[in-house]
């Protein structure tokens, strides 16, 4: 634990949404609640000791509980570890019992704040110790936690005024939950570009800068902070100086985002007539205002699991077909392509019990989840071509990593039409078909899918994850996580050679066809569609307009001849740079940009 300092200082990270933000602090501890700091008063302090008592008293009631939902096979393990929680139920009050109470009584610390503390004391002093048990300690410690502060841990009703959120992590369904109009901006410690989070803040327009080492040790709640989200960084205590100077850049962005609107109806057309469908990725419904305000033709990518996270239960049909229908009444004529449920990863059902796995981004998840569960699945596909006979839909299936998972998703998907027809329920016969091509192993047969979809969709996201082992989400090997690794460019361009060798489509829809330093090479590798989210849509527009087909396919044909992504992207920048002088001010730094 780093001591807080009471000066500015500067942390860096990575930059995941633009846009410069000024405002007050407002903490997220790691088990994701928010602590509050203000004195209780001395006549509260009994009653706030009680409430600690209860919250043991339910945390012992819990774990003997959890024993009761076992199955039989597994009482015998459980048994062993309930004896050693309801131990250390009984001895953690033995321990800090006597601090608690100092803190409560002595400083008037509201009792979760007073129990947060000395519970990490203690986690300290066991973390020195050989005969340690501290992750069952922390677990239970969390647990009193969460019975002291709530159960739906993180907070944002507390907000009161517009804040800066800082935490270790967020969660894609804690974003979802921030109120946007107290939130101005959020920093974290965890976290990287590609991973839900960040493309979260990218779809809410929040500003976000992840990856800021020993971030939350640096606040204290109220603390003024920067978040730069430009550079990706975070001024914590600016003084009146960087404040002014803050504020005139983040007047110059903005006078730079006004300069693009004129793009909104414009197409995405080359100086030599290549069109480029540039269209828009989306989370939830009321996203769809802000599609249109930056000129998206359409929705290339609608993320529907989030219309099951943050619910104690499953929407049913009739909620599904509402809010499908919705998104594709208000964007129609143009089309909206949804994607069925990809859940697991970093994405839970609090409705529904899934075990925990060892590598969520490579079990059970998107297509593989939904072919084991036939009814959720069966639900959502109903829903899905009910809403087909109001617009322009097409479906999509995640994840597909073999040619028989997309026959068996294809099977599923007729098996409904079926159903449908005999019922006399309208849909669009003609619904279009794709799959997205998001693991190695889909990309390399091609040919096997084809004959089954009318589109491919390319998940940059996890084809990159995928292709080169690192995890989308960590910022530890965030520095590997390089769109422009040749590996990766080599299987873009032999999706897209494949796929129009059979007459089908490609879209883009992962972060990549949003960066405007990958567009020039995504035009020269003949993407028909790129999908992002609604913010970048006027700048890329913007560069399409600038640049020609007959530049882009040289430029892509000799980067992929080179070997080393630093190398192809210098020569991309300089490249784009040429072709489209205005992109130097919206270009990432090169220091930035460079796999460091
Ligand atoms: C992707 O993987 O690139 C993608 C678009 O899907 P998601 O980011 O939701 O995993
Ligand atoms: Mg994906």
């Amino acid at each position: 634990m780093t001591e807080p300092s009471t000066s500015e200082q500067v942390l860096r990270g990575i930059p995941v949404s633009l846009g410069i933000e000024i405002g007050p602090a407002f903490v997220i501890q790691e088990e994701g609640f928010h602590l509050p700091t203000l004195a209780i008063d001395p006549s509260e302090v009994d009653g706030e000791l009680e409430r600690l008592d209860k919250a043991w008293e339910t945390t012992i009631e819990q774990i003997k509980g959890m024993r009761e939902s076992q199955g039989e096979g597994e009482r015998q393990l459980f048994d062993d570890i309930l004896e050693i929680h309801l131990m250390l139920a009984n001895d953690i009050p033995i321990y800090i019992g006597s601090r608690v109470e100092e803190l409560v009584r002595g400083k008037l610390l509201p009792v979760e704040t007073a129990f947060h503390q000395a519970l990490n004391e203690l986690l300290e002093r066991l973390s020195k110790s050989p005969l340690q048990r501290s992750e069952d300690v922390a677990d239970i410690g969390d647990q009193v936690l969460r019975n002291l502060v709530g159960r739906d841990a993180a907070q944002f009703d507390e907000i009161e005024a517009p804040v800066i959120v800082v935490a270790e992590d967020l969660s894609p369904s804690m974003t979802v939950r921030l109120p946007k109009d107290k939130v101005l901006a959020f920093a974290t410690t965890r976290g990287s570009r590609s991973s839900h989070t960040a493309i979260m803040a990218r779809s809410l327009e929040i500003p976000a800068v992840v990856g800021l080492a020993d971030l939350v040790d640096h606040v204290t709640e109220g603390d003024l902070i920067i978040i730069d989200g430009d550079r990706g960084q975070a001024i914590l205590r600016p003084t009146p100086e960087t404040v002014s100077r803050f504020n005139r850049l983040r007047e110059a962005a903005r006078q730079r985002v006004e300069a693009q609107v004129h793009l909104r109806e414009l197409q995405a057309e080359t100086r030599d007539g290549y069109v480029i469908h540039v269209q828009a990725n989306i989370e939830l419904p009321e996203e769809v205002e802000a599609v249109i305000e930056h000129g998206g033709h359409g929705i290339g990518l609608y993320r529907s699991e989030f219309l099951f996270l943050n619910r104690d239960d499953l929407p049913n049909e009739e909620e599904q077909f509402l809010a499908y229908r919705a998104v594709v009444e208000a964007v129609a004529p143009d089309p909206v392509t949804l994607r069925t449920l990809d859940i697991g990863g970093d994405k839970f059902l609090s409705s529904l019990r899934t075990p925990r796995e060892m590598n969520p981004f490579m079990g059970w998840r998107a297509i593989r989840f939904c072919l084991q569960q036939p009814e959720i699945f069966h639900t959502q596909l109903r829903a899905i071509l009910r809403a087909s006979a109001f617009g322009n839909l097409s479906i999509m299936f995640p994840m597909i990593s073999e040619i028989r998972e997309l026959a068996l998703a294809s099977e599923a998907l007729e098996r409904v039409r079926e159903e449908l027809r005999r019922e006399g329920e309208p849909f669009n016969e003609l619904m279009e078909v794709g799959a997205m091509i998001e693991v190695p192993s889909a990309a390399l047969v091609i040919e096997g899918l084809a004959p089954m979809v009318d589109f491919f969709s390319i998940g940059t996201n996890d084809l990159i994850q995928y292709t080169l082992a690192v995890d989308r989400g960590n910022e530890r090997t965030a520095y590997l996580y390089d769109p422009l690794h040749p590996g990766v460019l080599r299987l873009i361009k032999e999706i897209v050679e494949k796929a129009h060798s059979f007459g089908k489509r490609v879209c883009m829809c992962g972060e990549m066809a949003g960066e405007i330093e990958f567009t020039l090479i995504l035009v020269g590798l003949m993407l028909d569609e790129v999908s992002m989210s609604p913010i970048s849509i006027p700048t890329i527009k913007r560069l399409i307009r600038s640049i020609s087909l007959e530049d882009a396919v040289p430029v892509a044909e000799e980067a992929l001849r080179m070997t080393d992504p630093s190398e192809i992207r210098s020569f991309l920048r300089s490249k784009t740079l040429e072709l489209a002088p205005w992109t130097v001010d919206y270009l990432p730094a090169e220091a930035v940009s460079a796999s460091a």
